[in-house]
Order: structure tokens, then sequence, then C-alpha cells
């Protein structure tokens, strides 16, 4: 069974994003499914190389197309940050601005300091040239196009980071608004700097690329060419980030961030990473553009730009590799061509029905409202873009969920040994918390808690609400911050260690209420638990050598093993996005992400709130297998008798204190325990 859901999730998502739409389409059918996106990009691709053959149009035109592609370019990178990791960025510019300037200043007479013999090993290099003047010799930069185009590159990277390590504590709003500050204000720099950037004026003379002796010069074709290739590269880099190891930990990031945290993401190196890719993206695509123009003027990379590149991603769909190209081309396109063409009609019209201003329309000069229009039409009709990023599987038919049940109710599947060897056999306890305090403000939730996990033990905490249970969880993984106390994890002290850091310890947790990753599908939310235990970088996503397609291959069949641990559960729903599961198939999920990341404790909160008797019972049934297995749970929990079959051991907390702690018998006893939760007429009877 697993062999067989395997196979289909694995085509599933081959098939990708962008050729979803082609198989209504009868003769596509013919074409094996998972040869149909090899198919389409064949396609596109031929008929991107064909294009200025097959349109009989003259050089505007194929420049109006290169132009298009640049914006491609520029929104494919900005769909790294905004749509893959979540990240509004509304100076995305600046970067195209830095890889502008960086080839402009390099390619062109702007700077000519005076020759010595610095410069010698340069010149070898064909770096610089020298020119002779009367009033001595000066140099001439003259750094090649396809140097440059790497070089901007890690240039406006190496900016990304830069401004990306100040701001992206920042999320939402704010971080837009930061991101708006430095869109601004490079272009002040750039026109404030004229020893450099000549200012206001702009750059000139910039010189074309050259291939083979040949000066690209001013004609499109070739630049057209150029773009083609570019795109063609930054489409593979995307797709490929995007279904890996790195990908599934930006989107984990933009779905939710403590959780993506709490699974072992390092939220700082991601974020960076995908501001720093991003901005790599627009650097060469900024060289791209100057070496076309010959040309470079702060205008060009004003906040306009920006919003355009924006508009763009969401008009094509926000994370969709493909639909981020087709909506650049389509409205780049449309502003070049058709505008001034439908601003003629429009006059035309105008003159029949000798209507005024109807004569004097110009389209073009009002792009920026036709964009706005065509934004909220997006937002009313279609939102997830023209290509959506996510596929939705259709929901499992009736007799599919009955069926599902009937096998449930078997007993839990043995295949614990996908878990690995949890156990921890040290000499310390597994966890030791030691007189922990936690206040927010005034309130205190914690004093002098302590509390002591033995390996291979299940300790339950219970409490009313409000007792300062979740808190004890979010203090011990890192996502609150401790006032005093200690927090020793298989002998070694954790407290203060960043949440990612902790899941790396082997501590897995859950939350109260649920946080799941909504938009990514049932085995993208485990194997994102894996994420910790992998090791594929960003070369390795990229490359897809033998080592990282096998490490893949195997955290995919791992998952899938840990998703049948809940029987017939989850299987079926794999390659479902999980905001369309039940509440009890998300807390399943929850748990299974957790377990993804092989942890010797694992922490649950209320994990059968919401669940149903005989849902209860089941899970209760799976928690204990998990702890025969040699897993040690730390459990809040409020059905005593989950707790009663469960734990080895009880701790009672009530306003953050510690009130009762021993054997479930020994704590249903205790009358302290009876007044906290039942309330004194109780305790009194
Ligand atoms: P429990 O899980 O036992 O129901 P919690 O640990 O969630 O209780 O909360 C304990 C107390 O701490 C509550 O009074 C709650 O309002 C408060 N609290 C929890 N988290 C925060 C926070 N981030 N900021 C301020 N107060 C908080
Ligand atoms: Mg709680």
């Amino acid at each position: 069974m697993i062999k067989r859901a395997t196979a289909t999730i694995r085509q599933g998502s081959i098939g990708g994003e962008a050729f979803g739409f082609l198989r209504r389409a009868s003769p596509v059918q013919l074409i094996p499914l998972h040869l149909r996106p090899h198919v389409g990009t064949a396609l596109a691709f031929a008929f991107a190389l064909t294009f200025p053959l097959l349109i009989d149009r003259n050089d505007a035109d194929i420049d109006s197309a290169a132009n298009a592609l640049a914006f491609a370019s520029l929104a494919l990178g900005l769909n790294i940050v905004v749509g893959f990791a979540g990240l509004l960025d509304l100076g995305y510019a600046a970067f195209f601005a830095i890889g502008a300037y960086t080839y402009g200043v390099l390619a062109s007479a702007q700077l000519m300091p005076a020759w010595s013999g610095f410069w010698e090993p340069f010149q070898w290099l064909h770096l610089v040239a020298r020119v002779h003047q009367d009033s001595g010799d000066l140099v001439h930069f003259t750094v090649s196009f396809w140097l440059m185009l790497p070089l901007s590159a890690a240039v406006a990277a190496l900016f990304g980071i830069l401004f990306g390590a100040p701001t992206l504590r920042l999320k939402g709003d704010y971080l837009a608004i930061v991101t708006l500050g430095f869109g601004e204000i490079v272009p002040i720099v750039v026109r404030n700097w004229p020893s450099v950037t000549n200012g206001a004026m702009g750059l000139n003379g910039v010189a074309a690329p050259q291939l083979f002796g040949y000066s690209f010069g001013v004609t499109a074709m070739p630049y057209y060419y150029v773009g083609v290739g570019m795109v063609a590269l930054l489409i593979f880099t995307s797709t490929r980030l995007k279904f890996s190891r790195i990908g599934r930990a930006w989107m984990a990031i933009r779905e939710d961030e403590i959780a993506a945290a709490a699974m072992g993401v390092d939220r700082v190196k991601f974020k960076l990473l995908a501001f720093a890719i991003g901005a790599a993206f627009a650097g060469a695509t900024g060289t791209y553009f100057v070496a076309k123009l010959q040309t470079a003027t702060p205008e060009m990379f004003m906040f306009p730009v920006s919003v355009m590149i924006l508009v763009m991603i969401v008009f094509g769909g926000i994370g969709s590799v493909w639909g981020v190209v087709l909506g650049a081309i389509i409205l780049q396109v449309l502003q070049s061509w058709f505008l001034e063409d439908l601003s003629q009609w429009l006059h035309a019209l105008g003159r029949l029905i000798h209507v005024e201003w109807l004569q004097h329309v110009e389209l073009a000069s009002s792009i920026e409202l036709i964009f706005g229009v065509i934004l909220v039409f997006m937002m009313l009709y279609r939102r997830q873009g023209l290509i959506p990023a996510t596929r939705r599987v259709q929901a499992l038919s009736l007799s599919e969920q009955t069926a599902q049940v009937e096998l449930a109710a078997a007993p839990p599947v043995k295949r614990l040994r996908v878990l690995g060897d949890a156990t921890y056999r040290g000499p310390d306890p597994l966890l030791e918390i030691k007189d922990l305090t936690v206040r927010f403000g005034g309130l205190v939730a914690l004093r002098s808690v302590g509390l002591t996990v033995p390996a291979h033990s299940v300790v339950a905490v219970i409490g009313p609400n409000g007792s300062g249970k979740s808190t004890l969880f979010n203090t011990v993984t890192g996502l609150v911050a401790a006032d005093s106390g200690s927090v020793h994890f298989a002998g070694h002290p954790i407290r203060g260690l960043a949440p990612h850091v902790v899941l790396g310890r082997g501590m897995a947790r859950t939350f109260q209420n649920i946080r799941l990753f909504p938009n990514l599908t049932v085995l993208e939310n485990v194997m994102v638990g894996m994420h910790a235990r992998l090791h594929t970088g960003p070369v390795g996503a990229l490359l897809r050598l033998p080592g990282t397609r096998r490490e893949e291959r195997e955290a995919r069949e791992h998952c899938l093993e840990i998703l049948s641990l809940f029987g017939n559960r989850l299987i079926p729903r794999a390659d479902h996005v999980v905001s369309s599961l039940s509440y009890a198939n998300r807390r399943r999920v929850e748990i299974a992400r957790a377990l993804a990341s092989n942890p010797k404790l694992l922490l649950l909160d209320e994990p059968t709130a919401g669940m149903n008797p005989a849902e209860t019972l089941e899970l209760a049934q799976q928690i204990k297998s998990l702890h025969e297995h040699g897993l040690a749970i730390v459990l809040i929990e409020h059905k005593l008798d989950v707790v009663v079959s469960l734990a080895d051991n009880v701790v009672v907390l009530d306003h953050g204190e510690k009130i009762a702690e021993g054997t479930p018998d020994v704590v249903r006893r205790d009358e302290e325990v009876i007044r906290a939760y039942l309330g004194r007429s109780a305790a009194v009877a």
C-alpha cells in the first residue's frame, strides 16, 4: 500500500504546478503523466527560440520581448522572496539598481583613475585598458559582460544579506516598510554620488556585450536570446530550489514562522538565503538591462518598478514559477505592444462617434492605473493568479472515507522501526527542569517549577486552564525566555537555545492550537519535520546529484511510513493540502511531523482536544505504542482517563505552581488537586 501511495505521490509532485491546465485537453492525454511537464517546458522554449522568426515584426518588438524577459527574471527573483519565503519586499528594485550600476561603472568611462603599475595585472586579464592622454595615462574599465553577470549577482546578493540581516527580524507590514525604505535609499545614493554614478544624468556609453569578437551593439535580437537563456536558467534554479529541502523550509517559514522554527528550520539563515538569492537574480538582470540600454539613470529603479514586479507576481500566481514568468511577460507585452494600438483604436472610435475625450486618451501614460485595475480584478475573481502555486486534490469520495474508518479500527500498525533508535541511555534524566520561573510582565506564568522526565517514561502535566502548562512547553523548547531556573536535556543545558537548536538536540513538540503549514500537503508538512535530519544545501538542491536524490527519496519514504502509523487515516490524504483536513487528522499530522524529526522526547500539548471518544481511544493507543518503542513523552492532557492509562508520573500545575506530583492514582486522590480541578465543594464531598 505504501509503495503504491509513494508512486502516485511522486508522479503527482513531478507534475508540478504549471501544466495542470493542459490535462483537460484530449490530445494531451496521450502523453504519459510524468512526461507532460517536460513536453510543456520543451514547447515553451521552442516557442521562445523561434519567436523572433515567427513574427514579422520590427526590431522594436523584439526589443519589447527582451524587456519582458528582463521583467520575467525580476519576477522570478522576487517570487523567491515573496512567494516562497513569504517576506514582503517593497524595495526589490534596489537590487536591480545595484546590479545595473555594478556593471555600468565597470564597463564605461565613468571611473578613470590615473594609470599605475597596480593596474598591470588587470590589464593582462583584460579587465582594464590603458588610455593614453597628454596629461598622463588613465585606466579605462572594460570588464566583460559575461564575467559581470555572475559578479553583479554576487554583489547584489551581498547587499541582500547586508540589508536583510538587520531587518528580517521584522514581519509583515514592518518588513514591507523597511524594504520600501531601502528601495528609496538606493536611487537617492545613486543620484547623490556623481563621482561614481554620474548622478541624475546617469551613466553613458556602457559597453555592449561581445561574443567571439562580435559586439551586440544596439540590435535587439542577440539580447533577446541572452534573455531567453537567463530566464531559462532562473526557471530551472527556482524550480529546483522550490522542490527541495530549501524550498520546503522557505514555505514553512511563509506558512507559520513559529512552527517552522519549532520543527528545526533556522529562520534567520533561510530568510537571508531567500533574500540573497532573490537579490542575485535582480543583480544579474540589472547587468543585462543596462548592457542592453547602454545607459543607466536612477529613474529606472524607482518605487514604481518594485510595485510593477510585485503586480506581475500576484497576477501570475504568487509562489508559482511558471505563473510569475507568464504574468511578467503578459503585463510587459501588454504595456509595450497593445496599449499603443489600443489608444489608436480608441482615438478612431472617438472620431467615429464624435466623443472628444476619447480622441485624446493615452493609455500608456496611465499604466499604473491599469495595473491597479488588473490587480483588483485578480483579487475579486482569481486570487491565486493565472497559474496557482498549489494544486488542490479532489476530496476523497464518501466510499473511500468510510472504507478507511473501518480500516483504522484495526490495531495500530507495528511499523515502529521507522522511528529509528529513539531511546536515550545516558546516566542523567532525559529532561530535568529546576526552579523554572517565567513572567509575562506582572503575571507569573511559572513559579519555581521543577520536573524530571526519566528516559523511557511518560509524564503527564495537568492543571486548570491558564495554569502555565503550555508556557512550560514554550519555555523548554525555546519559544519563550525563562527568567530563572535551569533546563537540562540529556545532561546538557538547553535553556535559552533557539527553537531549531532544541529540536536538533532531539526534542519535538506539538501545539495546543494546531500549528501546521496550511497550504502545504500532508506529506510536505511531515517532510518539514525531517528538515533537521537532512543535509541538502542550496548547491545540492540545484545540482540534484545522486546523493541528494537518494536523500530525498528516503526522506519521502520515511515520512510515508510515519504517516502509516496512523492506520489509514493519513496515507490516502498524503498529497492533500492540510487545510482541507478534519480537526482530528490535523492533530495526527502534527504528531507525525514531530515524529519525523526522530526525537528522543516528544512533547504533546493536549493531543486529544477536540476528538470524540473513539478517536481519543485510538490516539491514546498510538501514543502508548510510541512509548513502548522507547520514546519518552510529556503529555499535557485534560482527559483523566487518558492520563491514567498512559502516564507513569503526573505533575499538577495550578496558577504557575506545582501543587502535586506522583503516580496517577496518588494524584487523583490528592485533595489539593481535586480542589484545583473541581472546586472546593467537590473536595469536601
Ligand atoms: P495553560 O496551557 O495551562 O492553559 P498557559 O501556559 O497557556 O496555560 O498560560 C499561562 C498564563 O500565562 C495565562 O495566564 C496566560 O494568559 C499567560 N500567557 C501565556 N502566554 C503569554 C504571552 N505570550 N504573553 C502574556 N501572557 C501569556
Ligand atoms: Mg495550554
